[in-house]
């Protein structure tokens, strides 16, 4: 094993591969307070990648409503109780990572799920957390409560898939950080799907090789968003890179929103892979579950997130998410808008922070018709 620096747990680790990170990192945010649980980024994903046999059951973006959601089942709730005790203190994790341990004989430490485990999308969608009883739902936040997670691979810095192959048949590329599974060199021998702590690697038994997310490539080269992205409904998604902290430029949309406000955070940070999409926290679900969740910081991103309605460069910001295909590796606020550019500095699109608002008289003389859409 090599000792690695992950910058989300706030210390050095041990994993299988030396530190190699790529030229530039594919990295995503997503609001959570936006998501409606539509589907339409997993049947964008499905209907774009995994259509084919042996691929039915797989969803490489899926959304789950968080507490009882999964896919596959428990995926989260099996492996933090393998862990064990998870702590942190002043920002570093204190507990093991999933590669310190990893049993004997493993470089992982992993679980596979079993067929019947993919047996329901979201199984328990929109359960909530307790029942409404003498006005609690007046109360925030309140016992009532769920929110959507929409999940991707989350093209680690650290892979637990990668560090698993024996075959050496998964990598990250150089260029962006995209994990891909070579699938000429893969057998099928199922150790990445055992390791992915999030679960993003499906086995295809058409083909007996695996396959995962690909983080749509053929468009991210072309500087374009990846499908589920683009095809958002709740408009929660924007993709791009991330530098780590010391490299951190503000005019970054991803830069500022993770390292300068922190304000979107890892998923399961502690699990120690340095994974690549970040969450902005849902205002209203409890602390605690939020904390074990995306780490200490969360507290911190709601409080920040909160504060966006007094904060134009943050609420300005918030506001490119979903709005133009491609990717905004610039951007900047001028007065009431916010322009993403690209790295040359030509403008891509121009948000207006306020969209204005037009009343149109209640009786129309031209056509000789009342309307009734007027106050
Ligand atoms: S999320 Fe899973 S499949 Fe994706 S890169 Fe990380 S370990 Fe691999
Ligand atoms: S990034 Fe592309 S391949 Fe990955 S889940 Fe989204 S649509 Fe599917
Ligand atoms: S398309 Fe967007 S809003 Fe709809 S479920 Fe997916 S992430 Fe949520």
């Amino acid at each position: 094993m090599a000792r690695v620096h992950n910058w989300q747990i706030g210390r050095e680790m041990s994993y299988w591969y030396p530190e190699s990170r790529p030229h530039r990192q594919f990295a995503a945010i997503f609001d959570i307070n936006k998501c409606i649980a539509c589907q339409t980024c997993t049947l964008a994903c499905k209907t774009t990648w995994t259509s084919g046999k042996g691929q039915e059951y797989m969803l490489w973006n899926n959304v789950e409503s968080k507490p009882y959601g999964f896919y596959p089942l428990a995926w989260d709730l099996k492996l933090l109780q393998m862990l064990g005790a998870q702590s942190w203190t002043k920002g570093a994790y204190t507990g093991q990572t999933i590669f310190e341990s990893a049993p004997a004989g493993k470089r992982v430490l992993g679980w596979r799920p079993d067929e019947t485990d993919y047996a329901y999308p979201n199984v328990g969608e929109d359960d909530c957390a307790g029942q409404i009883e003498n006005g609690a739902d007046l109360q925030v936040p309140h016992l009532a409560w769920f929110f959507y997670l929409a999940r991707i691979c989350n093209h680690c810095t650290y892979p637990a898939c990668l560090a698993s192959c024996p075959r050496g048949s998964i990598y990250k590329r150089p260029e962006d950080g995209i994990v891909l599974v070579d699938q000429s060199r893969c057998r099928g021998y199922r150790e990445c799907v055992q390791a992915c702590p999030y679960k993003k690697v499906f086995y295809n038994p058409m083909t007996g090789t695996s396959e995962k997310c690909i983080a749509c490539f053929p468009k991210m080269e072309q500087g374009l968003q990846p499908q589920c992205f683009v095809n958002c409904i709740g408009k929660i998604r924007m993709a791009g890179w991330v530098s780590q902290p010391e490299d951190a430029r503000p005019d970054n949309p991803i830069d500022y929103l993770v390292h300068v406000r922190k304000v979107a955070l890892p998923l399961f940070p502690q699990f120690g892979l340095e994974p690549n999409v970040y969450y902005i926290p849902p205002i209203h679900a409890p602390m605690m579950f939020l904390q074990q969740m995306f780490g200490p910081g969360a507290e911190q991103a709601v409080r920040t997130y909160q504060s966006a309605p007094a904060d134009p460069d943050l609420a300005g910001l918030l506001r490119l998410f979903g709005c133009t295909e491609k990717v905004i590796p610039r951007w900047k606020r001028v007065g009431d808008s916010i322009i993403g550019s690209r790295e040359d500095g030509g403008e891509i699109v121009r948000v207006p922070m306020r969209e204005p608002v037009y009343i149109r008289p209640a009786f129309d003389a031209k056509y000789q018709i009342a309307r009734v859409n007027c106050p």
